[in-house]
């Protein structure tokens, strides 16, 4: 079957709505203000990219009360003067041969700061005991736990703009290529072609390893793809994304290939039916915990409550998964600005499996829906 190549023009950044860095930096010492420590040091790569625009894979933030100091080595002298610049922070940057920690540290000491934050999901054991009897011994070691995620959970109109378009490449890539399934290709020359199509349109790169599971594939719901032959009476389960500017999309499609039989096109069916619960039931104020379970009671009803593997969905933007998770032992509480996944799924042993998924933007008074490729087998069958 031909694919159209009809290609929607490679998007432009300079296009979308500019990021609030500086607004951020804010936030952050706002927050400060109410904690126990008076500097943090930034060491997870994702929470400087926010907060400076830094891309690159070294570089250390330090933020104190009148200072922010942006530390990497010689690879990225010229790199993070552009980004830093061009985000419009007012930042320091120092370049080392080697050990930004110690410039860190320095900095600190240097600034009067009396207890210091280090983000204690992103740094080793071994460099929190340096720090403590090497580095900083005049003052406290604090161990702090998600502050800058904290910050993350609402995106500004620049990061739901990159949501957006990285959701709409992948859309348009589904759409182009989605016919090649009743030509038999195996489930990597699927993939293949679905992510160079992705790219074509412009991602910067994949937001994650693309899954295709085929038949009995599919009941693995993280299954790599394979040389197994997609054929009719498939159904096959698609999860895929594209970056933009550092922002990633996040969706899955299930589609039936011929003539699946009652049995799977049933599975399809109460999938699509908690998956759109699920989505009805977002909106600010709701639990993460009671979308949940808007999804859970459908496929429950359905008697499938125990092929239901996966907890319902998580956050999506600079990191593919993040906060807010939405699972039954969620606490968050969705708020607009929120960007979240919701997708419902069973799967049965050597018979296959059901996906759908989309990325949400949670609004004032619902979500808005950024992954829009048809989602109804009806549409979406070859
Ligand atoms: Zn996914
Ligand atoms: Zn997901």
């Amino acid at each position: 079957m031909a694919v159209t190549e009809n290609q929607t023009p490679t998007l432009s950044v300079d296009l979308l709505p500019p990021m609030e860095f500086v607004q951020r930096t804010e936030r952050l010492r706002a927050m400060m203000q109410d904690a126990s420590w008076d500097g943090l040091v930034v060491t997870n790569l994702t929470n400087v990219r926010y907060l400076t625009g830094f891309t690159g894979s070294a570089g250390v933030l330090l933020v104190t009360e009148g200072e922010l100091l942006f530390v990497s080595d010689g690879r990225y002298r010229d790199q993070s003067a552009a980004e830093l610049q061009a985000s419009g922070v007012e930042i320091r940057i120092e370049i080392v041969a080697s050990d930004p920690d110690l410039a860190i540290a320095k900095a600190a000491l240097r600034a009067g700061v009396r207890s210091l934050g280090l983000e204690a999901q992103s740094v080793t054991w071994a460099a929190q005991r340096r720090w403590q009897s090497e580095l900083f011994t005049t003052g406290d070691i604090a161990a702090t736990d998600g502050v800058v995620e904290a910050l993350r959970l609402i995106k500004d109109a620049g990061e739901a703009a990159r949501i957006r378009a990285a959701c709409a490449i992948a859309d348009e890539a589904l759409s182009q290529i989605r016919p090649l399934l009743g030509d038999g290709p195996t489930e990597i020359e699927f993939g293949l072609e679905l992510d160079s199509r992705m790219r074509k349109l412009g991602a910067d790169d994949l937001s994650f390893e693309t899954i295709v599971a085929s038949g009995p594939n599919g009941a693995k719901p993280h299954h790599h793809p394979s040389h197994r032959q997609i054929s009719e009476g498939d159904l096959v389960v698609i999860d895929f994304g594209a970056l933009i500017d550092g922002y990633h999309s996040d969706m899955t499609r299930t589609v039936a290939v011929g003539d699946v039989g009652e049995e799977r096109a049933n599975m399809l069916n109460v999938v699509l039916r908690s998956q759109q619960a699920g989505v009805e039931a977002i909106h600010p104020g709701v639990t993460a915990a009671e979308v949940d379970e808007a999804c859970r009671s459908v496929i429950a009803e359905a008697g499938l409550a125990d092929a239901f593997l996966h907890s319902t969905g998580h956050g999506v933007g600079l990191d593919i998964h993040e906060e807010p998770r939405v699972s039954s032992r969620s606490t968050a509480i969705l708020q607009p600005g929120h960007v979240v996944t919701v997708e419902p799924g069973v799967y049965l042993p050597e018979f296959g499996g059901v996906r759908i998924e989309d990325t949400l933007l949670v609004t004032e008074d619902g979500c808005d829906r950024l992954t829009l490729a048809p989602k109804d087998p009806a549409l979406l069958s070859v």
